[in-house]
C-alpha cells in the first residue's frame, strides 16, 4: 500500500466521519457488502419445513441497488440525510437489550436475542434490509435469536449477511448449521473481531474488545445479564473455555470476550469541498474520486490532489458506542480503555454524542463506572438497556389478550407488566421500545415512534364489534353454571398453558411453538420451547416467572425444526438463575428430545457457552412403546413427575419427528402431538386420551399443502382425535397467516378447542367460540373471501381441465368424473359458509 493509504488507514482507525472516506479506508470490505441485495420485508410466508424451503427469489428494490451503485461509482456521494439509533429490546428479562441503527442507506442490528426478530416484524423494521448484525459477547441473550433471523434472511431470499462479534461466533454459525438445514442459499460472511473497523456508507465501525478480569468480583444472580462466574456450572465451563482460546485464539487472559463498537456516522462535507475544489463538478469528477477511494493522488488541472487532502478536511461526523459491561469484572477494563477514553472530555475525539451501556444496574451503580460515565461531557447522551426499564413491547400480543379477557378472565389471564425502578447519578435516558436517538439531520431524542399499550382503547374496539358483548354476556351466564358442575368433581386436566401457538416463525400475534403443563403444584413439563418462550413465560407469569421456572423439570422437544426448540437455552440459562435467587439447589432437567439436539448442545457447549451441566438426556426414540434400553433415567423422572407412563411415537413429519403422551397417577392422559401429517402410531398411543394437543397448521382445502409439507389440516387434526376417542382436542400450531384466528372446518364439535398465546386451561370450555367469531369476525370473513376465491379457481381449472378430456375422444368415465367435480366445491363454499357465519 503505498503511505498516502496507509494515513488514511490511521485515519480510519480514528473512527473517520464520512461517506466517502469510509469507502476510502475499507473498500475492499464494502465490496462483497455492495452484493448485499436487499429485499423489502421480514415476510410472513409459512416455512415449516425451513430447512428444505427454497428460498424464494430475492424481490429486487432496484432503486435501492442502483442508488448504491451510483454512490460506488462516486455520482452520488451525499452521505445520509438521516441516521438515527432506536431500540429494539429494551433489555428488560423478556425483550434483551438490541438496538438497531437506520441510515437511508444502510441498516444495522446490534445484538440479537430471543424475540428480536418478533419486535421487528410487529414494529415494522425490516430485518431483510440489514447490512450487518453485530454482536457485542457470545452469550445466548445477545445470539438467542441469530439463527432464527438467519433462517428467516435464507427464506425470504437475502443473499448474505454479515456478523461482526466475538471469536466464538464463527463456530457459532457452524453449529446452528446442525438443525438449520441446508444454509448454502445464504452467504454468512463473520468478520473476525480481529478486523479493527469496518466502514460503509453511513459509518466507521471499530471493534474494541475488551477483555475481563479474571479475578474480578462475582456477579450475583441477579445482576441481570448473565456473568460466566455467576455460578459453579458456569465457573467450570469458564475455565474449559479458557483452556480452548489457548489453543489458538490469542485470548489468553480472557475470562470471557467482551465487545465494545464506537461508530461515527458520516457526515460529510466531502462532496462540498470537492466540488469546490474542482469547480467544474459533474462528468469529470467520477473517475477521481474512484481513484482516491482506491488510495491513489490524482492530477486535475495541473494539480496534484492527494487522499490524505480529502480526508483530513472532511468534517468528523458523530460518533456513538455501544458497550456491553455484563458484570464487575469488566468495569475496569471499560474504564481504562484507551479507545473509549479518546471520546471523553480531553480526549483526542470529539466527544460521542452518545453511549448505549447494556450493562446491569450492578455495574452503573459501581463508583468506577458512574466516575467513568462522568468523564464524559454533558453534551454526550446516555442510554441504558437493562431490567430496570418500564416499556411495553409486544404491544398486539396485549392487545389480543386484552381482548380475549373479556371472554374468560381465567382462560386469557391479563398479561403481566413489570415494574422496575432504579436511580442513578449520572444523567441517563431508560430505554423503551423503538425509542429513537437521532444524529443526523439533528441530534435530538425522539419519542413518538414509542409505541402506546393503551388497554381502555382495546376494550373500547373489542365492545364495538357487532354482536360480541352479547356473546359475552351469554359466555358469562354458562361459565356460572359450568363452575357449579365443575367445583364437585376433581381438575379433569393439569392446567396448560399455551405459550405459543404458530408456526414457522415468531410473528406478533402468535409465537413459536410452546405449551407448559403444570402437572401439579411443584412440578411442570414444557412440550417444546421455541424461540422467545421464555418471553413469553415472563409476560404470563410477571414477578412469579422464577418460581414457574423452578417447577419445570422436564422439557419435551418434539424435532429439530427451529420453530420447536430455540427457546431452549435461555429457558435453561434462566432457570438456573431462577433456582440461584430462590435458594434452591440446581439440577438438570430431563430433556426427552431426538438425539440429534445433542448435537447441536454440544456444539455450542464446546464452543460458546457451558450448557451441558443443565440436561439430562433421554433420546425420544428410547420412550417408544417396546423400545429396548436401560429405564434407570427414565424411571427417576417418570417418579419424580408423579406420573404412570411417558410414551413417544415417532410421526409423520420430518425425521426424528417425535409425539409424547403423559399419563398421570390420577388417571388423566395428555397427548402432544408435535408436527405431524395424520399419523396412526399417534392414534394408538392416544387411545382414549383425555386431552389430545393437535397440530392443525393448515385449514381444510389446502390438503395438497399439508402433505407438502408434512402437516395436517384442521379436519385431518379432529379427524385423529375422533378416531382416538379423545375427550377432547386442542388444536394449535397455527400457519401464521391465521395470526389472529384460524378458520373453523365444518367439523368442529364441542369436544374441539382452538389455542391462543397465553390461553390458560384446566377444564376446556368450548362455548367460547361464539364470542370468538364475533370478535375476530372481521379476520374470519376475510380468509373465507380467501378460500372463496381459491375454491372458485380451483372449480374453474377443473372445468378447464374436463372441458380438455371431453374433446379427447376415448376418455370414457374418467371424462364423466372430472365433470362432476366442479359442482362439488360450489356447494362446499356454500356449506361452509353457513357454518362459519
Ligand atoms: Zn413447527
Ligand atoms: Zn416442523
Amino acid at each position: 500500500m503505498t503511505k498516502v493509504s496507509l494515513h488514511c488507514k490511521s485515519i480510519a482507525w480514528l473512527f473517520v466521519r464520512h461517506t466517502p472516506t469510509g469507502r476510502l479506508q475499507s473498500f475492499a470490505c464494502s465490496e462483497h457488502l455492495f452484493q448485499f441485495l436487499r429485499t423489502m420485508t421480514t415476510n410472513t410466508t409459512d416455512n415449516q419445513h425451513r430447512g428444505s424451503k427454497k428460498p424464494r427469489a430475492p424481490k429486487e428494490t432496484m432503486r435501492h441497488v442502483k442508488s448504491r451503485e451510483q454512490r460506488k461509482r462516486g455520482v452520488d456521494v451525499h452521505g445520509p440525510a438521516t441516521v438515527y439509533a432506536q431500540v429494539v429490546g429494551a433489555g428488560s428479562r423478556d425483550n434483551g437489550a438490541s438496538l438497531y441503527v437506520f441510515s437511508e442507506f444502510n441498516r444495522y442490528l446490534f445484538n440479537c436475542g430471543e424475540g428480536t426478530q418478533r419486535l421487528m416484524q410487529e414494529h415494522k423494521l425490516k430485518a431483510a434490509r440489514l447490512d450487518n448484525i453485530f454482536l457485542t459477547r457470545m452469550s445466548w441473550e445477545n445470539v438467542g435469536g441469530l439463527s432464527g433471523m438467519i433462517l428467516t434472511l435464507k427464506d425470504t431470499g437475502v443473499p448474505e449477511v454479515v456478523l461482526s462479534g466475538p471469536p466464538q461466533l464463527e463456530k457459532y454459525v457452524n453449529a446452528i448449521r446442525v438443525f438449520s438445514g441446508p444454509l448454502e442459499e445464504i452467504k454468512l460472511a463473520v468478520r473476525p473481531y480481529t478486523e479493527k473497523q469496518y466502514a460503509d456508507d453511513t459509518m466507521t465501525v471499530s471493534q474494541i474488545p475488551i477483555f475481563g478480569e479474571e479475578d474480578g468480583p462475582k456477579c450475583s444472580p441477579n445482576s441481570g445479564r448473565s456473568s460466566p462466574s455467576s455460578s459453579p456450572q458456569r465457573r467450570e465451563g469458564t475455565s474449559w473455555l479458557l483452556k480452548q482460546n489457548t489453543l489458538g485464539y490469542q485470548c489468553k487472559l480472557i475470562v470471557e470476550y467482551k465487545f465494545s463498537f464506537s461508530c461515527s456516522t458520516n457526515l460529510s462535507r466531502l462532496m462540498t469541498f470537492l466540488m469546490h475544489f474542482l469547480h467544474r463538478g459533474t462528468a469529470a469528477i467520477g473517475p477521481l474520486i474512484a481513484a482516491l477511494k482506491d488510495g491513489k493522488s490524482v492530477t486535475y488541472e495541473g494539480r496534484e490532489i492527494h487522499p490524505e487532502e480529502v480526508c483530513t478536511l472532511t468534517d468528523p461526523g458523530p460518533a456513538f458506542i455501544v458497550v456491553e459491561c455484563p458484570s464487575e469484572e469488566f468495569v475496569q477494563p471499560i474504564c481504562i480503555d484507551q479507545q473509549l477514553s479518546r471520546y471523553q472530555r480531553g480526549g483526542t475525539e470529539d466527544p460521542a454524542a452518545l453511549v448505549v451501556h447494556m450493562s446491569p444496574e450492578s455495574v452503573l451503580k459501581t463508583d468506577e463506572y458512574k466516575q467513568w460515565m462522568e468523564r464524559f461531557p454533558s453534551t454526550t447522551e446516555h442510554l441504558i438497556l437493562n431490567e430496570q426499564v418500564c416499556t411495553v413491547h409486544n404491544v398486539r400480543s396485549h392487545k389480543i389478550q386484552t381482548q380475549l379477557n373479556l371472554i374468560h378472565p381465567e382462560i386469557f389471564p391479563e398479561l403481566q407488566h413489570y415494574k422496575t425502578k432504579a436511580a442513578l447519578h449520572v444523567p441517563n435516558v431508560r430505554a423503551e421500545c423503538l425509542l429513537k436517538f437521532q444524529l443526523r439531520p439533528k441530534i435530538e431524542w425522539q419519542r413518538d415512534a414509542i409505541p402506546s399499550c393503551d388497554t381502555e382503547e382495546f376494550v373500547k374496539e373489542a365492545a364495538e364489534a357487532p354482536n360480541f358483548l352479547q356473546e359475552v354476556e351469554e359466555c358469562k351466564r354458562f361459565r356460572a353454571t359450568d363452575a357449579a358442575v365443575l367445583s364437585g368433581r376433581a381438575e379433569k386436566y393439569p392446567e396448560v398453558v399455551f405459550l405459543g401457538t404458530g408456526s414457522a416463525l415468531p410473528m406478533k400475534i402468535r409465537n413459536v411453538s410452546g405449551n407448559l403443563v403444570n402437572i401439579s403444584a411443584t412440578q411442570s413439563v414444557l412440550l417444546d420451547c421455541g424461540e422467545g418462550t421464555f418471553g413469553q413465560l415472563c409476560r404470563h407469569y410477571g414477578d412469579s416467572v422464577d418460581e414457574t421456572l423452578a417447577k419445570i423439570s422436564t422439557v419435551f422437544i418434539s424435532h429439530m425444526h427451529a420453530d420447536h426448540h430455540t427457546g431452549l437455552l435461555s429457558l435453561l440459562f434462566q432457570r438456573e438463575r431462577a433456582l440461584a435467587t430462590l435458594g434452591k439447589a440446581f439440577s438438570p432437567i430431563y430433556l426427552i428430545a431426538p438425539v440429534q439436539m445433542m448435537t447441536w448442545l454440544n456444539l455450542y457447549h464446546d464452543h460458546c457457552e457451558e450448557i451441558l451441566s443443565h440436561v439430562n438426556i433421554v433420546p425420544s426414540k428410547v420412550m417408544c412403546e417396546g423400545a429396548e434400553v436401560s429405564k434407570f433415567k427414565t424411571k427417576a423422572f417418570i417418579q419424580a413427575l408423579l406420573i404412570t407412563l411417558f410414551q413417544t411415537c415417532p410421526v409423520r413429519h420430518c425425521k426424528n419427528a417425535f409425539a409424547c403422551s403423559i399419563t398421570h397417577q390420577s388417571g388423566w392422559q395428555l397427548v402432544f402431538s408435535g408436527d405431524t401429517m395424520p399419523c396412526d402410531a399417534l392414534t394408538h398411543m392416544g387411545k382414549n386420551a383425555t386431552l389430545l394437543i393437535h397440530e392443525a397448521t393448515l385449514e381444510d382445502g389446502l390438503e395438497d399443502e399439508a402433505v407438502e409439507k408434512r402437516h395436517s389440516t384442521t379436519s385431518q387434526a379432529i379427524g385423529i382425535g375422533m378416531k382416538m376417542n379423545a375427550e377432547f382436542i386442542m388444536l394449535n400450531h397455527f400457519s401464521q397467516r391465521y395470526a389472529k384466528i384460524p378458520l373453523f372446518s365444518e367439523d368442529f364439535n364441542d369436544r374441539v378447542g382452538i389455542s391462543f398465546d397465553h390461553m390458560r386451561v384446566s377444564e376446556i370450555l368450548p362455548r367460547l367460540i361464539p364470542p370468538l367469531k364475533a370478535l375476530f369476525a372481521e379476520e374470519i370473513g376475510e380468509m373465507e373471501e380467501r378460500r372463496g376465491r381459491r375454491e372458485l379457481k380451483q372449480m374453474k381449472e377443473a372445468i378447464a381441465e374436463s372441458n380438455k378430456e371431453q374433446r379427447t375422444p376415448n376418455e370414457g368415465e374418467t371424462g364423466k368424473g372430472a365433470k362432476r367435480e366442479p359442482e362439488e366445491p360450489t356447494q362446499d363454499v356454500g356449506s361452509k359458509r353457513l357454518k362459519t357465519n
